[in-house]
């Protein structure tokens, strides 16, 4: 991996600074000790940390499938749709809930790791943590085994990829041997270097592994990586498959993540890494895929997965009557493939079933490129589980509707009609921009068509939100 960042300025600013302004570092209480045992074990202080809002236990699945959703064009991101194999699981969910997967960090980065560090020859040695007490809240950070082995640590419970805290940075100044190098590293945690801090660790996501790479002589005991690297948390996706239709599988879709640095993102990357290895090469089954089903074939690993609770209530209401309105750009459709599919289940069971209108606004880049499940929500219309399907295309010349929040405003008054009629709006996506925007032009649609001031349509969509008739399942 090739780290381009430039800290050559660095330098002659760290030089020309001669006093500077640094937190206080703690003395590290953590001392690991090596024993040779013929079989290692991970033990933690109490207990294993808690899996963040885990609703059922982990399960070990197989991916039993996968295809590719989006072209393979460098004009739309990568998307692909994995199925699990959940059998033997006591797995239940509904549409709108989502998994937790237990991300591992690559074998490469963890060789980093190692070979920087010289640890390799005790990579696989059970260690025992010693923590000293004398020292001012000395703790073990409860996402670090008391014994394990270093590989097993680097691997699962640190996430190697975090962007480096000062505290950290002045943590490993402290174990740099090159003069300059190590006036580098104060100077970006000091005060005076706060900008600098922004502009190279920040705003660039670097990491400790990028650090390595720029610092070659910064070499720190592992105990201060143990002491200052964050937890490798889960990582939460929205299930595609409703389990009334497939009860053995899980379905999950995401987009390959660019986080920069040439990196892709930590789960989405490794996921895409477990696929492609699977028996099938890559290129052979795109080309064999063209957005239609792919084969059977199982890959190796398995993932482990859990279930975790729905804080945001983002689920079908209980009475079907009322219309729904679905709104989601991107992978934020799929948890609405869940919806039709269980609307599609409830009402092959009970046709007499009175199920409201469903309405999807669905955006993508070029419906050629990235209209993720098209035939899918094709067959919903074509038998009335979803009414209707409005579309926006961003980059495509010409096209009417560049994003979601264009269709939503044509359909203004008809969708005003739907929320007086009492429907029910999902809005899964982007946080920062899509989700205020999408409420911003409801805003005014109820302006536009309700009569109402935009305090009065601000309130209403208030209400909606406390009477669970507005769901929002936004993701960073
Ligand atoms: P994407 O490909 O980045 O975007 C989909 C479409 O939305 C593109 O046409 C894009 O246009 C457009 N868009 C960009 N900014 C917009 C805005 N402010 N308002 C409306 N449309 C906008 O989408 P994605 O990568 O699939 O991500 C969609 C979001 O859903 C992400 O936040 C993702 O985390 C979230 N999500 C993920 C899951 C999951 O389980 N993986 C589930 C639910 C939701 P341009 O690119 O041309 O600007």
């Amino acid at each position: 991996m090739v780290v381009t960042h430039n800290f050559q300025d660095l330098f002659e600013a760290s030089s020309k600074t001669t006093v500077l302004s640094l937190p206080i570092v703690k003395e590290n209480p953590l001392k690991i000790e090596f024993q040779k045992c013929d079989e290692n074990e991970t033990l933690y202080e109490s207990r294993a940390p808690p899996l963040p809002f885990a609703s059922s236990n982990v399960f070990h699945a197989d991916i039993s499938d996968w295809r590719r959703l989006t072209a393979v064009n460098n004009d739309c991101k990568a998307v692909y749709e994995v199925t699990f194999d959940v059998t033997g699981s006591t797995f239940n969910y509904k549409p709108g809930d989502t998994i937790g997967v237990i991300p591992q960090n690559s074998t490469a980065d963890v060789e980093q790791i190692l070979d920087h560090l010289n640890l390799k020859s005790q990579a696989d040695d059970q260690y025992t943590l010693i923590v000293d007490k004398t020292l001012k809240g000395a703790k073990i950070p409860v996402h670090v085994p008391v014994k394990s082995t270093l590989r097993h640590v680097f691997q699962y419970c640190l996430d190697l990829r975090s962007v480096i805290k000062k505290l950290f940075l002045l943590a490993l100044s402290r174990h740099t041997k090159d003069d300059n190098e190590r006036k580098v590293l104060e100077y970006v945690c000091s005060k005076e270097g706060a900008t600098v801090y922004t502009t190279h660790i920040l705003n660039k996501n670097l990491c400790v592994l990028d650090l390595f790479s720029i610092f070659k002589t910064c070499k720190p005991p592992a105990e201060v990586l143990l002491a200052n690297l964050p937890r490798l948390l889960p990582r939460p996706y929205s299930i595609v498959n409703s389990q009334i239709k497939d009860p053995n599988t899980l379905k999950i879709c995401f987009s390959v993540m660019d986080i920069g640095n040439n990196r892709k993102g930590l789960t989405t990357g490794w996921l895409e890494e477990v696929i492609s290895s699977s028996n099938v090469d890559l290129e052979s089954r795109i080309k064999s895929l063209s957005i239609s089903n792919g084969g059977k074939e199982s890959c190796d690993s398995k993932i482990p997965i859990y279930i975790r609770k729905n804080m945001s209530g983002f689920l079908m209401p209980k009475d079907l009557a009322f219309p729904m309105i679905f709104i989601g750009p991107g992978t934020g459709v799929s948890p609405y493939i869940g919806f039709l599919q269980e609307r599609e289940c409830l009402k092959r069971k009970n046709p007499e079933l009175n199920l409201g209108e469903a309405w999807l606004f669905f955006g993508c880049r070029d419906p050629k490129l990235d209209f993720i499940y098209e035939q899918e929500l094709k067959n919903f219309i074509e038998n009335g589980i979803l009414k209707k399907m409005s579309t926006a295309f961003s980059r495509v010349d010409g096209c009417e509707t560049k994003y979601i929040q264009d269709a939503l405003t044509q359909n203004g008054e008809e969708l005003t009609k739907l929320i007086k009629d009492g429907a029910s709006i999902f809005i899964c996506g982007d946080l920062k921009n899509m989700a205020s925007q999408v409420k911003d032009v409801l805003v005014q649609c109820l302006i536009k068509y309700d009569g109402k001031t935009k305090e009065e349509a601000e309130k209403y969509i208030f209400e909606m939100q406390k009477g669970d008739k507005y769901f929002v399942d936004t993701w960073s």
